[in-house]
């Protein structure tokens, strides 16, 4: 069942996800060579519940093993989602590492990813982040009331597949509100016309997971991080939107991210 949000309701997922924008920007400030992504998910705890929210991911239940023990999911290079932190996965100058974090704040919650680079990655990785992440905006550009879900797939598998990348199918965007993942799934490839009508006050994470190689993954023996077959790396990026006055209304923020990555020299688009 699809959950509409009142304009209220709306305003109150903007501050879950404005939460989820500054930690994120947080993170990125602390992301660099010789760091773990166990140092960054403590940041990102501590950030979280000093601003008086709860991070989702934390103890999120795994229908095939334990429960998520971070606050945030760090993904690097060939790890496409749900990376564990670890004190053993330290960064690396040429790494990518995708952060992905959700915060539940006044009832509603707040998700969004972003790939960091470490240090300076290769031209060809960086043509798979600017590829990625312009595939989220044209996916968000046909979020209009009257299209439809698959829409939105095809914008973003459409571009994507025209620079040869793999667009992972066993992962997919979401409705999110008082649960994170909330009716319908977005997923990112789809034909135009088909699928659930875009309405007002529909909220739904964006979120597309594209790799340099095969689409195909497989889950590691921790139950969790899902890595491509092929061993290439991947790039994620997740704006959490609101269908507001008929447009897409973006929720979440990578501004912050963005000034950071300038003064490093490392700006994707
Ligand atoms: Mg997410
Ligand atoms: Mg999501």
């Amino acid at each position: 069942m699809i959950f509409l949000k009142t304009e209220d309701e709306i305003e109150l997922m903007r501050a879950a996800n404005q939460l989820v924008a500054a930690t994120l920007a947080e993170v990125c400030k602390a992301v660099q060579p010789g760091v773990t992504t166990a140092q960054l998910d403590r940041l990102a705890e501590e950030f979280i519940r000093d601003h008086g929210a709860e991070p989702t991911f934390k103890g999120f239940p795994n229908p095939y093993g334990g429960p998520f023990p971070g606050s945030i999911c760090a993904s690097v290079n060939e790890i496409v989602v749900h990376g564990v932190p670890s004190e053993e996965i330290v960064l690396h100058d040429g790494d990518i590492i995708s952060v992905d974090c959700g915060t539940l704040l006044n009832g509603f919650n707040g998700d969004s990813c972003y790939t960091f680079q470490v240090g300076e990655v290769s031209t060809d990785v960086k043509n798979l982040l600017r590829t990625t992440k312009e595939s989220l905006y044209k996916g968000i550009e046909t979020a209009v009331a009257g299209h439809r879900i698959g829409d939105i797939g095809y914008a973003v598998q459409t571009h994507c597949e025209a620079q040869g990348y793999g667009v992972v199918r066993e992962f997919v965007g979401h409705g999110i509100g008082r649960e994170m993942h909330e009716d319908p799934q977005v997923p990112n490839y789809g034909k135009r016309g088909q699928g659930k009508q875009i309405k007002n006050g529909l909220c739904i994470a964006i979120e597309p997971m594209i790799t340099m190689g095969t689409h195909e993954v497989y889950m590691m023996p921790d139950k969790w991080s899902i890595k491509t077959r092929d061993g290439k790396p991947a790039a994620h990026f997740e704006h959490t939107i609101a269908i507001h006055h008929g447009k897409p209304d973006i929720l979440s923020s990578f501004e912050e991210i963005e000034r950071i990555e300038a003064t490093r020299g490392q700006t994707i688009s």
